[in-house]
């Protein structure tokens, strides 16, 4: 049964590549308005996890849950329309194209359609309205991330943490409820990355909630309101994080090290 409240619930996922069990019956819930961390030693099947539930693998067994939804069975551009989106790498083809244009093509690519097709000429009014509202969408975006200045720069130009910041801005195009970040701070220097943290504390405070995958311990512990361990395709525990770092399980499969 699942609960009402919580943002998302994954009850008894399970995926297997070949003879491995990447994710091993997998429950937890993410409660709204949070930053929930997803920590685990590597191959613990986080990111694997992540593909599940936005849609990129399907599950071997088990189910999600967004919104009290189940949503198991829909791909990612239906779970974009909901509200559950992820970051993405900014492929190779993007670069080439400026950090402004690389925000607004996100839409389409997210949710598997063009907003920037050709339509027939009675149709152009409203769609001028629908890409004006998206291109101030976009600036604001830019600006609240401090990347406005860049914004007729060729992506390729920015620095790693810039592009995990222009990611970031790419899914909030969007207008996602849940956000799903793999490792968002790899590679950002640290005057990047408390301007990122603290963007993230305030979209949270404005609704967001967002599962982060992250490496670095005291991000994960200074910032998550809740911790997940995974451990060989399994929760191993969830819970705040002092008592996770407190949690002998915890500390003998991954923290102790
Ligand atoms: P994590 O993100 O926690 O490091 P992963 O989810 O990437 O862990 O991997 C979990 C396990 O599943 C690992 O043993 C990994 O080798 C395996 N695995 C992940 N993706 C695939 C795949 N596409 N094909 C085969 N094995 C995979
Ligand atoms: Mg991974």
């Amino acid at each position: 049964e699942r609960t009402e409240q919580a943002m998302l619930h994954v009850s008894n996922l399970e995926k297997r590549f070949g003879g491995i069990v990447a994710v091993d019956g997998v429950s937890f819930e993410v409660e709204r308005e949070t930053i929930t961390g997803l920590i685990g030693p590597n191959g613990a099947g986080k990111s694997t996890a992540f593909n599940l539930i936005t849609g990129v693998y399907a599950p071997d067994a088990g189910s999600v849950y967004f919104r009290g939804e189940n949503v198991t069975e829909l791909r990612p551009h239906q779970l974009v329309d909901r509200g559950l989106v992820r970051t993405f790498q900014i492929s190779r083809e993007l670069a080439g194209m400026t950090v402004l244009e690389n925000v607004l093509l996100a839409f389409d690519e997210q949710r598997g359609e063009s907003l920037w097709r050709p339509v027939v000429p009675g149709a152009r009014r409203a769609v001028v309205r629908q890409e004006r509202e998206l291109i101030d969408r976009a600036w604001e975006i830019l600006e609240l991330f401090e990347l406005d200045h860049l914004a007729h720069e060729d992506a390729a130009n920015l620095s790693g943490g810039q592009r995990k910041l222009l990611e970031l801005c790419r899914a909030l195009l969007t207008e996602p409820t849940l956000l799903l970040l793999d490792e968002p701070m790899a590679g950002v220097n640290p005057t990047l990355e408390k301007k990122l943290l603290a963007r993230l504390h305030e979209l949270r405070e404005q609704g967001y909630t967002f599962l982060i995958v992250e490496h670095d311990m005291d991000i994960i512990m200074n910032n998550c309101e809740t911790v997940i361990v995974m451990h060989q395709g399994q929760v191993l525990a969830r819970g705040p994080p002092e008592a996770i770092q407190e949690d002998e399980r915890v500390i003998d499969a991954y923290l102790g090290g």
